[in-house]
């Protein structure tokens, strides 16, 4: 039964047709009465109202994408995370009040349905997030812009807390199905791996004959991107890989039933698993398949596709296709291209490659030089034997343009090459590739200009351009924080809610010195923090006070990120309260969370610490109510919906220079919270919309940092004979003091024997400082609502609305 009303845009009938339409959808998939039926099986009703619903918009957008008549985005990620779907399309078909309404009248509890949703952890943190903020934002702004990636069979594992440290737990997000992807084995693709290639002269020209391949065959599965109360309504495509026929029958037959499903197991492993590595390079002849897999099966499709609407021609294909890669896992894009267009379509060397650089822009994420890649010559000259010719050629090319141009720079010119020291490096391709090259936040985008890829900015200075992350703010302020919402809605009116318009928050400035108004924004921030407490109280049996400071910090776990240099203030806290029980202190709760490398052993380490030093700071009677320590296990988008709301304070203490942008400081930011922080990534341009008297920041400075790094200078034993804190601190790590059953060692050999690369010792006396700052200004209500109140009016720019606007105007044009 269709609810929606034709002739009023996606409005629904009425609540009573919904109100009928749930009971009888529910009847359905439990074939029981509605009264017998579980959460389980409301859950699977309303997913499938929404997807009717959704589905026949889709439709028409479909047969509007296949007439070509606007540009098309493709955004291609080896990570979507995109969390879980089914509230934010209630939310964005603005079904959100009779849904709600409606479920109340018949006692059923909403929330309880949307945990029936296991959150699809298709991704590691920033990365697969910004993707997932960028869909729903170019959705919402109602451009055609669609995602192409993996459907992992395992998502990210599940991180359990045993006895202090993390344990990984496979994460079988697809055990109960999953409503909302439509699988299209009709457009399933062969990717082909291995073999030989054969060269034949065909009428004069080179052919290129790829043979003796192993085939994989790539099946989409398609996820509906709904647009925010539009008609727009884009896909999220993921490629599973399954064997070209379930049995090698030619094996099979000839007795060796092993070999057969052992293809099957090799074809389907290629989709298996993410790797679960947020920055370090995985080298693994797997995640180059896999690289290679997306990359294929999506041009392949967008190829076809176009083909089939421009007369079998593709001359016109980079005016009417952008394909974006976030990060440089699609980098293979670039030489796939010109495969497709000059070995299939029979185009000119120059001509296709005008027609590459054209479609393909990049967006770099990261400086971490463990994290650029690349990947050993023979491996990709084995499993990609055409793509590595052109990848070759490419290279050739290049060289000797370069040196043709710049025939006095012959060393630099060799050192931008794609092709040297035995490896292929993935991020050079993807800029000699593309029309675009951009950094994500406008420190970062400098760092790459002037260190990184200097060179490659002095031959291409107009590729290079910066444009700031963002984030949803309809999932994660506006679907996250209704209490918050509301009373925007209440003071300012409700059109900062349109997309693209969340700049006009700063409406509120005014009501930032207005008493009633901070007067509830502290109460709806209490009452988050009351939310999240009963969470934790709930999965942790750990009771919070809610009227304590709420002091967050919560990401991947990294060294670069300096979660050791919280937790060692805390344990200063710590010292000073068992020295003085009565010390006037504002009582303070740390909330961490965040998953490592399983691989990552440091990480792991830093995880222990925080969970040993709360099981000590927790159970102290000294203590009292003045310091509590959690960890929540397991950070995913849905836990991180719940603690960015009740934050009030947003630890970014990252090494100045390592953190590329930060997405989460801009989630706590639009929920009020304040940041505490290093002059990193995204943390200036929050202090410059904000201006420094709203945000509290110290530590070195990125120009700081590189100096020490270049020229040296930095003795971490100095700082540590010179602060007797650090001393006292130091050595609890390693003697036990803790009660732990083994010291930290290796955490204690990185500060002072290694030199502490990430300058953690070096920040620490301006880390207390400011943190006994920020503990003041708490005691002062009306100035903290009011500090408060001045982030939320300015968080407007890093809504990614905002950003996909910026890509539009600088790189894509689709207009
Ligand atoms: C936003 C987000 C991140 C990124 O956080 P940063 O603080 O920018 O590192 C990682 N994981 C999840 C689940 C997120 O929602």
């Amino acid at each position: 039964m269709a609810i929606t009303d034709k002739n009023t845009k996606h409005k629904v009938k009425t609540k009573e047709a919904f109100r009928k339409a749930f009971i009888k959808k529910v009847e359905e998939v439990s074939g029981e009465d509605f009264s017998e039926s579980t959460t389980r099986h409301q859950y699977e009703a309303l997913a499938e109202l929404v997807m009717e619903e959704i589905t026949a918009e889709w439709a028409v957008n479909n047969s509007r994408l296949h007439k070509m008549e606007e540009k098309q985005i493709y955004f291609f990620s080896i990570e979507f995370l995109i969390g879980r779907l089914l509230k934010a399309y209630v939310n964005n078909l603005g079904w959100d009040t009779m849904v709600e309404e409606t479920l109340d009248e018949l006692g059923v509890d909403y929330e309880a349905i949307q945990a029936e949703e296991h959150d699809p952890a298709l991704g590691n943190g920033g990365l697969g997030r910004l993707m997932a903020c960028f869909l729903d934002s170019t959705a919402a702004l109602g451009f055609p812009g669609h995602g192409n990636g993996i459907r992992y069979k395992y998502g990210l594992f599940e991180q359990k807390i045993i006895n202090d440290e993390q344990v990984e737990v496979a994460d079988i997000w697809l055990k109960n199905g999953y409503p909302f992807e439509i699988v299209k084995p009709d457009k399933a693709v062969v990717v082909k791996y291995n073999g030989d290639v054969r060269v034949e002269e065909v009428n004069g020209k080179m052919q290129f004959i790829h043979e003796n391949y192993d085939p994989v065959l790539a099946v989409p599965y398609d996820i509906p991107v709904k647009g925010y109360r539009n008609n727009t309504v884009n896909s999220l495509r993921l490629w599973s890989a399954k064997p070209v026929e379930d049995f090698d029958l030619s094996t099979f037959n000839q007795g060796h039933f092993l070999k057969a499903m052992q293809r099957k197991s090799e074809a389907e492993s290629i989709s298996q698993i993410l790797y679960p590595s947020d920055h370090g390079f995985e080298g693994k002849l797997l995640r180059l398949k896999q690289e290679y897999f997306f990359v294929c099966a999506g041009l392949k499709r967008i190829v076809r596709r176009y083909k089939k609407h421009n007369h079998g021609s593709m001359d016109g294909f980079p005016d009417k296709i952008c394909i974006h890669i976030n990060d440089t896992h699609p980098a293979l894009c670039v030489p796939e291209l010109m495969r497709i267009l000059v070995d299939e379509e029979g185009y000119d060397w120059d001509v296709a490659w005008d027609m590459t650089i054209k479609s393909i822009s990049f967006t770099n994420h990261t400086v971490l030089p463990e994290a650029l890649e690349k990947w050993p010559i023979d491996m990709v000259q084995k499993l990609l034997p055409r793509v590595y010719q052109i990848i070759e050629e490419i290279n050739r090319r290049f060289i000797n343009d370069m040196n043709w141009f710049y025939p006095d720079q012959v060393d630099r010119n060799y050192s931008m090459a794609i092709l040297k020291d035995g490896q292929v490096h993935m991020a050079h391709l993807a800029i000699i590739g593309s029309h675009s090259v951009n950094g994500v936040a406008e420190l970062h985008s400098k760092i790459l200009r002037e260190e990184t890829f200097k060179d490659f900015y002095a031959v291409f200075p107009d590729r290079f351009t910066s444009v700031t992350n963002g984030v949803t703010q309809r999932r994660f302020m506006m679907g996250s924080n209704p209490g918050l919402k509301t009373l925007l809605d209440d003071t300012i009116g409700t059109d900062w809610k349109k997309p693209g318009n969340m700049c006009s928050l700063e409406a509120l400035l005014p009501y930032a010195q207005d008493a009633a108004f901070c007067q509830k924004l502290g109460d709806i921030k209490h009452a988050n923090k009351e939310r999240l407490a009963k969470y934790i109280k709930e999965t942790q049996g750990i009771v919070l006070n809610p009227d304590s400071i709420f002091d967050v910090q919560v990401k991947r776990i990294h060294e670069y990120k300096r979660q050791l240099l919280n937790i060692l203030h805390v344990i200063l806290t710590y010292n000073q309260l068992r020295s003085n029980p009565n010390a006037d202190i504002v009582p303070k709760t740390y909330i961490f969370a965040g998953k490592a490398a399983p691989s990552y052993v440091y990480a792991k380490e830093v995880i222990r610490l925080i969970n040993v030093v709360a099981d000590r700071v927790n159970n102290d009677p000294l203590v009292k109510d003045k310091l509590k320590v959690v960890f929540v296990p397991n950070f995913n988008v849905s836990v991180a919906e719940l603690i960015y709301p009740a934050a009030e304070i947003s630890e970014q203490i990252s090494t100045a220079g390592k953190e590329a942008s930060g997405t989460g400081n801009m989630k706590f930011m639009m929920n009020g919270a304040l940041t505490l922080g290093t002059m990193d990534g995204a943390n200036v341009e929050i202090a410059e919309a904000v201006g420094m008297d709203n945000v509290f920041t110290f530590g070195l400075s990125d120009t700081e940092v590189y100096n020490y790094n270049t020229h040296g200078g930095y003795r971490s034993l100095e700082v540590y004979e010179s602060d007797s804190r650090l001393q006292e601190i130091l050595g609890q790590l390693i003697s036990g003091f803790f009660g732990e059953s083994a010291g930290f060692q290796m955490i204690y050999d990185s500060l002072l024997l290694h030199n502490d690369t990430y300058f953690v010792l070096k920040d620490f006396a301006p880390y207390v400082d400011i943190q006994d700052i920020v503990s003041n200004v708490y005691r002062d209500q009306k100035q903290w609502q009011k500090m408060s109140a001045i982030n939320i009016a300015h968080s407007g720019i890093f809504s990614s609305d905002r950003s996909i606007e910026d890509y539009e105007k600088r790189v894509w044009k689709v207009k």
